[in-house]
């Protein structure tokens, strides 16, 4: 007897311990979960919380109200839908709606539904799914239902709230305003203080957001009583795990640049998701892979549900290892596991970096981070370093390297290694070769011309041309008016002629001004006879510069379609040091045309 009361103090003791021990450690099992919410959680696969969760469904569940900065990939939806279900436990036919969910985006909401589902799925609780897009008489039938939680986008609650005259927030109890940046942003602003004011005093009211902008908080204030702030450490907010690369090029090199990552750097068995500044160029680059024969999958803003729907499932499914994206449209899209990060366009905002790297290097996976950046990004670069209190350093130059080979390097490998970040250039040759590849795709495309003028147009912002301060209005005469007038224009003056074919004009320069008019007639012929083939050897490189004085032959020649097989030729490849002084003469009348076009993407890309 005595023996069997000692065995079974003995049992009691290592159960307290084992109890003590989930407690401690922060798990799902020391949150008090009822059996029914507990099961919903391991079916779906989740062990341990993320950081997010085990900061605030503490929190939560104890019955405060929370302002939580959390990104995409945090593992915040299950932070907030978790207590939530424990909260409302199980159906109550009369109580009317106890939760509402509010979601920027019909694609957030929807992941939102199909993890409550999920989530709940050993519990009876209704939901309603009120977005955009869906007939209004489907919802009305699902609010019929008694739901007790609504998930909806802001836009389509109001429409309901005004459409149904007995339809009210005054039994809600549980009130999340998810992406709440986003909600802001989109100009939801107005209708979530008009549903702040159709709610009742003693709710609870959480706010997950990546960013906290003024506004934002103000909101907070007034419609949160006491919140608790909960956000990661900065340095945590990206993961260890994901190692950055920079690299340093031309506007113009990106497509040659993405093409190479793509190609030769990433392994095939690793998927990405790269992201861009508009849909134009989310069209743009998805019709360029196709060209190369890579199949990629897309999602941007307005695009079609059903065709969205197949894009991202496929890259789900892997069947796609590349996802372009935007960033609103990145926000409603769940893929839990992700190696690499290709930002085409820097984000102008560091918040918005580590929101977009957030996706790879999660749950102890490694992943890397590829960023582009032109001359115009580097300030980008280093306020984004300064929000990440993290040094940067520039690759050694080559002179460096050739100095003190084993100094620099490994230098530069012990900086790595100590976490430092390092920026530096794409092998040239490596540019050079795939950029001459890509524009052979462009000009031989009609479809990829027209998508690459409208992502450039996309990026280009008209703004008014601004005349001379008013504050000097008095200090300048009617003539000097006229001066700068004058000079104005002169800066915007393009001249139809080769400068040896106008000096030739003028006298001083007439054997050379004769030789162009001579080479120019020789060629242009050449390019008749090269469009009519179109597969015979342009030998473009060295003749292309001497024609570009026209616009009209300019525009023959890129419509032109070389053969893929020459491009690798070493006959015409062009070496870093050319060799051919016409060639060196053609590649400055490109570069300026790499200026025009770089012109227009000054402006830094468009934020959320
Ligand atoms: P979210 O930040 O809510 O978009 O979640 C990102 C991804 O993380 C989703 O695929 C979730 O299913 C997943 N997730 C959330 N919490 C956990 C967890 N505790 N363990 C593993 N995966 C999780």
């Amino acid at each position: 007897m005595a023996a069997g009361i000692l065995v079974s103090s003995k049992t009691e003791l290592k159960r307290r311990e084992k109890l003590k021990k989930k407690a401690k450690s922060g798990g799902f099992e020391s949150m008090n979960l009822s059996p029914n919410v507990f099961r919903g959680v391991k079916r779906k696969g989740y062990r341990v919380p993320t950081p997010i969760q085990r900061k605030t469904m503490p929190i939560i569940l104890a019955g405060a109200d929370v302002v939580a900065m959390a990104r995409t990939g945090s593992g915040k939806t299950a932070a907030f839908l978790i207590p939530m279900l424990e909260k409302l436990k199980q159906h109550v036919p009369q109580g009317g709606v106890r939760a509402l969910i509010l979601s920027p985006t019909r694609d957030l909401a929807l992941q939102t539904l199909k993890f409550t589902k999920e989530l709940g799925r050993f519990t009876d609780l209704r939901i309603s799914l009120l977005v955009g897009g869906d007939s209004m008489e489907s919802q009305f039938e699902e609010l019929a239902q008694n739901p007790d939680i609504i998930i909806a986008t802001p836009g389509r609650l109001m429409h309901h709230l005004s459409e149904v005259d007995d339809m009210s927030l005054r039994t809600v109890e549980y009130v999340v305003f998810d992406e709440a940046d986003c909600l802001f942003s989109m100009g939801f602003a107005e209708q979530l203080h008009q549903i702040l004011t159709q709610l009742t005093e003693n709710r609870q009211t959480l706010l997950f957001s990546a960013t906290l902008p003024s506004a934002l908080a103000e909101f907070a204030k007034a419609g949160l009583r006491e919140p608790h702030l909960v956000r990661l450490d900065l340095e945590s907010r990206i993961s260890p795990d994901l190692k950055l690369n920079f690299f340093t090029l031309r506007h113009e090199e990106k497509n040659a640049a993405l093409l190479y990552l793509v190609r030769e750097q990433i392994s095939f068995d690793q998927q990405s998701l790269i992201f861009v500044s508009t849909k134009h160029h989310v069209e743009f680059l998805n019709n360029l892979f196709r060209e190369e024969g890579i199949e990629a999958s897309v999602c941007y803003g307005d695009m079609d549900q059903d065709a969205r729907k197949i894009h991202v499932s496929k890259f789900r499914a892997r069947k796609t290892m590349l996802l372009i994206v935007t960033d609103i449209a990145a926000r409603g899209i769940d893929i839990p596991l992700l190696d690499n990060v290709i930002n085409w366009d820097f984000p102008p905002k560091p918040k918005l970096f580590v929101h977009r790297v957030g996706r790879a290097a999660r749950a102890g996976r490694t992943g890397t981070a590829y960023s582009f950046l032109t001359a115009e990004d580097m300030p980008y670069l280093l306020d984004l370093h300064l929000f990440l209190s993290k040094p940067i350093r520039a690759a050694p130059t080559e002179e460096e390297v050739l100095q003190d080979m084993d100094g620099v390097m490994s230098k530069i490998d012990q900086a790595i290694a100590n976490g430092d970040t390092v920026y530096g250039r794409f092998p040239q040759t490596v540019i050079d070769l795939v950029s001459d590849r890509v524009r052979e795709i462009i000009d031989s495309s009609a479809e990829l011309t027209s998508l690459l003028k409208a992502s450039t147009n996309a990026f280009a912002k008209d703004l008014p041309r601004e005349g001379l301060h008013p504050i000097y209005k008095n200090v300048l005469g009617g003539n000097e008016l006229t001066a700068l007038a004058f000079s104005e224009r002169l800066k915007t003056f393009r001249p139809k002629q080769t400068i040896l074919e106008a000096e030739g004009e003028a006298g001083s320069f007439g054997q050379w001004g004769y030789v162009m008019k001579k080479k120019e007639a020789v060629h242009e012929e050449d390019i008749y006879m090269g469009q009519e083939k179109r597969s015979n050897d342009l030998v473009a490189k060295e003749e292309m510069p001497e024609i570009t004085s026209s616009k009209e032959k300019k525009k023959k020649v890129s419509g032109s379609k070389r053969k893929a097989k020459t491009f690798k030729d070493d006959e015409y490849f062009i070496s870093a040091v050319p060799t051919n002084q016409h060639l060196e003469a053609g590649l400055m009348v490109r570069a300026n045309e790499g200026f025009e076009s770089n012109r227009h993407c000054t402006l830094p890309s468009p934020s959320l």
